[in-house]
């Protein structure tokens, strides 16, 4: 067996980030920078009113109180999106919010500090001071500044200030285009009943989903029974198109795990076949496939998605330019004891993390942690990372990777 650590570093060496396009604004969710994103333009792009209320200059009402409010005539009214105004000298001008500061004004008395007097004018109820209720220009964003360095994955936020800096278009490396196959002559993926021996395909459906939030393009490229032909044209066919390969199934020590030796053959002894010294999914095989790399996932459908984690998702991230291609191990209070034996792996149990009544994490191992039990893992939103050895007791601090955004607990 082989550490976790080596086998991907073995993997994350021979991954490299895809090439840079300018991407379309809206279609950036999720993608990353592929090189530093600087604004031309100040934001805001010039200095305009935070509040609805009276443009004028601070020393007009530096007397003013409730009990001796300081009488303004006001000389018109500003919107937001009018042209630039000039305030006459001794009035006040209405404005609304972002609307544009009018030049001669230093400050903006919010309508809720002062009173209508008719005739024209506002009474001031209250001083402000130099520069109140003004947003400068330049003071989200000063014009010719960073936006982003490079390999930012852009989210929500991030697209609104790309937006507001005028982007339409942003360089961000391109998203992978990657086939899904699932191996074995047991699995059927369509609605009928199962003959004896038959199982359905699991595994393809919730990789391509996994997949798929990680903004990859997937390729279905079905399932492939235990024969050597199948396999082979299944491999090489589309390989040319694909920035990858995930494959399931058929990377163990078993009579018909052809995948095996099919691999060995196309990839040119490229691939490499590993017992990781983790529990579950230690059979794992990586290798290039014409230069594509193929990730080779174990069967059992447990096994398959916690290898997916721990090698495919940091790898499609770093094909996608990510800066952290590993979610953070978060260091969390063990609700429940976990006990194990000493067999040289490390475990990653199924495990629900949630909030406690304090407010403060906890974590629960599932009961069921046998690798054909996806049912039970459905319910788990992170796996705790137990280091060999006996296993831990309740309220023990233990390593926990969470598993995507972390569901409610139930
Ligand atoms: P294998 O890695 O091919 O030896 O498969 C290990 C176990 O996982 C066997 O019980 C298979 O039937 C099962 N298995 C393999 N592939 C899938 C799949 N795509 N969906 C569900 N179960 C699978
Ligand atoms: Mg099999």
């Amino acid at each position: 067996m082989i550490p976790l650590k080596e086998a991907q570093a073995h993997v994350f060496e021979r991954i490299a980030p895809l090439r840079s396009m300018a991407v379309p604004l809206d279609e950036c969710v999720g993608l990353a920078t592929s090189q530093p994103v600087f604004s031309e333009e100040s934001i805001p792009p010039f200095d305009n009113t935070a509040v609805d209320g009276f443009a004028l200059r601070f020393a007009q009402v530096a007397k003013a109180s409730a009990d001796a409010p300081v009488l303004v005539p006001v000389a018109g009214t500003v919107a937001a999106g009018d042209p630039p105004r000039e305030l006459p000298l001794g009035s006040a001008l209405r404005i609304m919010t972002g609307a544009v500061i009018p030049a001669g004004a230093d400050a903006v008395v919010m309508v809720e500090d002062t009173e209508e007097a008719g005739g024209g004018g506002v009474k001031v109820l209250r001083p402000v001071r130099s520069g109140e209720n003004i947003r400068v220009a330049g003071s989200d964003i000063a014009a010719g500044s960073l936006l982003f360095p490079e390999r930012t994955v852009l989210g929500a936020v991030h697209l609104g200030v790309l937006a507001s800096a005028g982007y339409v278009r942003v360089p961000v490396h391109r998203r992978a285009r990657v086939g899904v196959i699932s191996t074995g002559s047991e699995l059927v993926d369509e609605a009928r009943p199962l003959r004896p021996g038959e199982i359905r395909d699991s595994n393809r459906h919730s990789l391509r989903a996994i997949l798929s939030s990680e903004r990859v393009e997937v390729v279905d490229l079905g399932v492939v029974p235990d024969d050597e032909e199948a396999l082979r044209a299944a491999f090489l066919g589309p390989s040319s198109q694909l920035d990858a390969i995930v494959t399931s199934g058929g990377v163990s020590v078993g009579d018909f795990d052809y995948t095996k030796k099919v691999l060995r053959e196309i990839s040119g002894g490229e691939m490499r076949w590993m017992q990781v010294a983790i529990r579950p999914a230690k059979p794992f095989a990586f290798g290039l496939v014409n230069g594509v790399p193929l990730f080779g996932l174990p069967g059992n459908p447990v096994s398959a998605l916690v290898s997916f984690e721990l090698f495919v998702r940091p790898a499609i991230r770093k094909m996608h330019g990510h800066g952290d291609i590993f979610d953070p191990i978060l260091s969390v209070r063990a609700a429940n004891s976990y006990r194990r034996h000493a067999d040289g792996r490390v475990h990653y149990a199924r495990a629900l993390l949630s909030a406690e009544a304090n407010g403060s994490l906890a974590v629960r191992s599932l009961e069921g942690q046998g690798s054909h039990m996806l049912h039970e893992m459905a319910r788990s939103n992170a796996l705790v990372i137990c280091p060999d050895g006996n296993g831990y007791a309740e309220g023990d601090v233990v390593e926990v990777l969470p598993l995507g955004p972390a569901a409610p607990a139930r």
